[in-house]
């Protein structure tokens, strides 16, 4: 690119931005910024971005949020892309931040705290804590391929937090480049802190929108038991959801999970490991009870067998049950096998979860498409997931009318558009609808206090 300050012209914004991060990748021709466009959503956005900056550490991020502020460019952070809401997707004209090079990590078994950087894997976290004897538990079905950055910015949940809580439970502090670039530390490896407003919470789940998050500082546990598993097979939806009803009600498991009969040929398709197609649902149940009695997997039998299960068991040993623990992981890449997805991650509370399931199981029959349905039951979280041909434009709209009255319902059954995936692109249209206007007001007036200019990923959560 030119220098023009020769010719005594002023600098085009990009070259400032390069010239501002000489150390620091920056991916400008679009062969290699086609795979910063999108995140796992089937958002038909095709944006262009100006530019892709792999940052390495907090001061480059600084300087890309200094000079998008001076030059009111859009900014999109992006942890590893694997987001369901479109909330990573490329912005027209923007920069897209990459914190994939971001990969520091250090644990302190005193605390029982690591101090990570956002580009880390979950897996990556997980697999550093074991090594010292301690557990990070968030555990995302996709934490092999997203980051713990992009973990903090969703508050994501996953399989075992139903009983162990999501990753916010889990955030003691974090360092975020703010819009105008300053970066501030909030909390720290303190288990108790009340100095001042509780703005932790406010940046965890804020989806890219308030801040850019540099720094992680994580709460992690002794290492839990190793756990055992109860699969429960039903011939209907309702028996399998007043089972899983009476577990939650009964005992807090440390996983309930739950797959239908689309989701279970789909996964056997792949994994052909003996699962019953012809059964209507499946629950996959576990508890690390302490307990030598072990009276928690008696319970959940016994839910089951009250429920009409048609076969249930506690799988043999360890390996046996993260079989079927690994069959409820791949159900959405498995079920992708069968068309484009709409993905929903509307929540309920628990005894709304068995009229959320036959609710959705009538749109699907209504708007003649097929849903298939997983869920993470125990905490009432589901994933109905709309499968479309993307060429067939009347299934299109039938999938899209779907995927509107699935919110519609979540929200009339007093639950929420998103349990752990984030609002992002995809579902903004219905955010009023849940939260009201008044708190729609309220958080707006939050944005533009930290973002006056809009440049923090404009389009997620927030109208561009
Ligand atoms: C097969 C599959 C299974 C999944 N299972 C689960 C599950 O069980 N539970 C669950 O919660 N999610 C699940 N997800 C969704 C996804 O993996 C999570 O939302 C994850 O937290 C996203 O992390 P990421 O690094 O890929 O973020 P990205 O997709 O890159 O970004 C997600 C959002 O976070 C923002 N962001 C990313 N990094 C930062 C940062 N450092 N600072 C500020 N903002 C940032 C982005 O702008 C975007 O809005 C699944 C996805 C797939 C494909």
């Amino acid at each position: 690119m030119v220098d023009q300050t020769a010719t005594g012209a002023a600098k085009p914004p990009l070259v400032e931005l390069i010239d501002a991060l000489p150390d620091v990748e920056v991916l400008t021709d679009p062969e290699s910024t086609e795979p910063y466009r999108r995140d796992r959503a089937n958002d038909r956005n095709v944006a262009v971005p100006l530019a892709v900056v792999l940052a390495e550490r907090t001061e480059h991020v600084q300087a890309v949020m200094r000079w998008a502020t001076a030059n009111g460019i859009p900014v999109v952070p992006r942890g590893a892309g694997s987001g369901l809401s479109g909330g990573a997707s490329a912005v027209q004209g923007g920069i897209v931040l990459s914190t994939e090079r971001m990969r520091g990590l250090s644990i302190d078994e005193t605390t029982r705290t690591a101090v990570v950087q956002p580009g880390l894997m979950n897996a990556e976290v997980k697999a550093a804590a074991a090594e010292v004897g301690l557990w990070y538990p968030p555990d995302p079905a996709s934490a092999e391929f997203c980051s713990i950055g992009g973990n903090v910015a969703t508050n994501a949940g996953g399989l075992c937090c139903v009983k162990y809580g999501v990753t916010t439970d889990y955030v003691l502090g974090i360092e975020v480049v703010l819009a105008d670039g300053r970066a501030v530390r909030i909390g720290g490896p303190r288990l108790k802190d009340v100095a001042g407003l509780s703005m932790l919470k406010l940046f965890v789940g804020s989806e890219g929108t308030l801040g850019i998050i540099t720094e992680i500082t994580l709460r992690l546990l002794p290492a839990p038991m190793a756990p055992r598993t109860v699969v429960g097979w039903f011939d209907s939806s309702a028996a399998a959801g007043a089972a899983v009803a009476e577990i939650a009600r009964r005992i807090r498991p440390s996983m309930l999970e739950y797959m239908d009969g689309v989701s279970i040929g789909a996964v056997e398709d792949e994994l052909a490991m003996g699962l019953r197609r012809d059964a209507a649902a499946l629950v996959v149940a576990r508890s690390d009870d302490r307990s030598p009695t072990g009276e928690e997997v008696a319970i959940m039998l016994d839910a089951f067998e009250r429920h009409g299960a048609t076969e249930c068991f506690e799988t043999a040993d360890v390996e046996d049950g993260e079989r079927y623990a690994h069959a409820r992981r791949i159900a959405i890449p498995a079920v992708e096998r069968l068309g484009s997805l709409l993905l929903e991650d509307v929540g309920v509370a628990i005894p709304e979860l068995p009229r959320l399931i036959s609710g959705v199981e009538r749109i699907a029959a209504e708007n003649d498409v097929t849903i298939a349905f997983i869920a993470h039951a125990g905490d009432g979280n589901t994933h109905p997931l709309v499968v479309v041909d993307l060429e067939d434009r009347d299934m299109v709209r039938r999938a899209e009318r779907s995927y509107g009255q699935i919110m519609d319902l979540a929200i009339d059954l007093g639950g929420t558009i998103t349990g752990e995936h984030g609002v992002g692109r995809l579902k903004r249209p219905w955010l009023v609808d849940q939260i009201g206007d008044d708190l729609l007001d309220v958080s707006h007036r939050v944005k533009r206090a930290l973002d006056p200019a809009g440049i923090l990923n404009p389009g997620t959560i927030f109208a561009a």
